[in-house]
């Protein structure tokens, strides 16, 4: 439920109104808009005694919030989110762009993908160091050493540094390298780790899940939201289909769907979207034409060494053609690509 405030109303009736909610055993969320404050009120709706809400000094109206999403959705948050993270800004004007290996390999791999993400004027590096693989005998990352790489190319080159967390027990450790918190695909309903990303201070990138809806996609992030984390970029990164040509099937209605249901930032995978290098720059200009607020893109110096998802990964070259051309997508619809804090 949410409670809008009077135009002008001052902090007492503020405090009042949050203490009321506390008091219907529901968690109050303030939120100061430019124009007014609204009190998200978050829990089970149907309890008695929200009628006297409305007659507490200050409060304009008492709203339902419809979806079953709260803290995620639009009727609390009308004006968009914009998520940064030291050279990463993704939201309303700035597309960002996240590019580098799916796995931190070496420390020459790692720097090679580094310099090349920044002179193609990408906003901040990728790369697994804890690797989620579908079989146990695949590599499965450097764990901290890799964190470790990813810390010295974000030295080197000023770049955020965007890493996978697997496990609640690691969330620490992770934090203490990465700026962004990713949330794989195969994690999208690990509820103990979106609590533990929930109580972290890193912006979360959370994955959709292969098989999730988008509700059960956005109550994924209703998790990190309600733990008081509230730099969440959601991620469309593909769904498992009929399809066998593709990967997965990348969804792009997803885009726009989201936008109008929820405040959140939304991010484009065209790697594992697609599973093919030669589809990928095709869908990072659909994904950027349908109004993404970012990117996430697999490169590698050598992709056809990789370790990793080589086979959808842009090589150095490829991936400058592809932000040269999403560049002039993002111009046709009024908004600028890569860096721009
Ligand atoms: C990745 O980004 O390398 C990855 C494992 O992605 P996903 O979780 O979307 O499969
Ligand atoms: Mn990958």
């Amino acid at each position: 439920m949410i409670i809008v405030m009077k135009r002008g109303t001052g902090q007492p009736d503020i405090d009042n109104a949050v203490a009321h909610v506390e008091a219907l055993g529901l968690k109050p969320v303030v939120i100061q808009g430019t124009e007014r404050t609204v009190i998200a009120a978050v829990g089970e709706e149907r309890v008695a005694g929200i009628g006297s809400l409305e007659s507490c000094p200050g409060v304009d109206e008492v709203l339902p919030i419809l979806a079953p999403y709260k803290l995620a959705s639009r009727e609390l948050k009308p004006e968009s989110s914009v998520i940064t993270a030291g050279s990463l800004s993704v939201g309303k004007g700035t597309i960002g762009v996240i590019a580098g290996p799916c796995s931190v390999e070496t420390e020459e791999q790692i720097l090679a993908c580094a310099h090349a993400v920044k002179a193609a004027g990408a906003s901040a590096l990728r790369g697994g160091a804890f690797k989620p693989r579908t079989s146990p005998y695949s590599f499965q990352g450097l764990k901290e050493v890799g964190l470790k790489l990813l810390a010295e190319a974000r030295e080197q080159t000023g770049l955020a540094i965007v890493t996978e967390v697997v496990s609640p027990d690691d969330v620490d450790l992770v934090s203490k390298y990465a700026d962004v918190l990713q949330i794989g695909a195969r994690n999208m309903q690990n509820y103990r780790l979106l609590e533990a990303v929930g109580k972290s201070h890193r912006a979360a990138l959370l994955k959709r899940g292969p098989s999730a809806t988008i509700d059960e996609f956005l109550l994924a992030a209703e998790y990190i939201l309600d733990g008081g984390n509230q730099n969440v970029m959601l991620c469309e990164r593909g769904i498992r289909t009929f399809e066998s040509h593709t990967r997965f099937t990348l969804p792009l209605a997803t885009v726009p769907y989201v936008q109008q249901r929820t405040h959140l930032p939304i991010v484009v995978d065209p790697s594992h979207g697609t599973g093919h290098t030669a589809l990928v720059t095709s869908m990072a200009k659909a994904a950027i034409a349908a109004g993404a607020d970012g990117l996430i893109v697999e490169i590698h110096p050598n992709p056809d060494k990789a370790l990793s998802d080589g086979y959808q990964s842009l090589n150095f070259a490829q991936f400058e053609t592809m932000m040269k051309e999403c560049r002039r997508i993002a111009e046709a619809v009024d908004r600028t690509l890569g860096v721009g804090v």
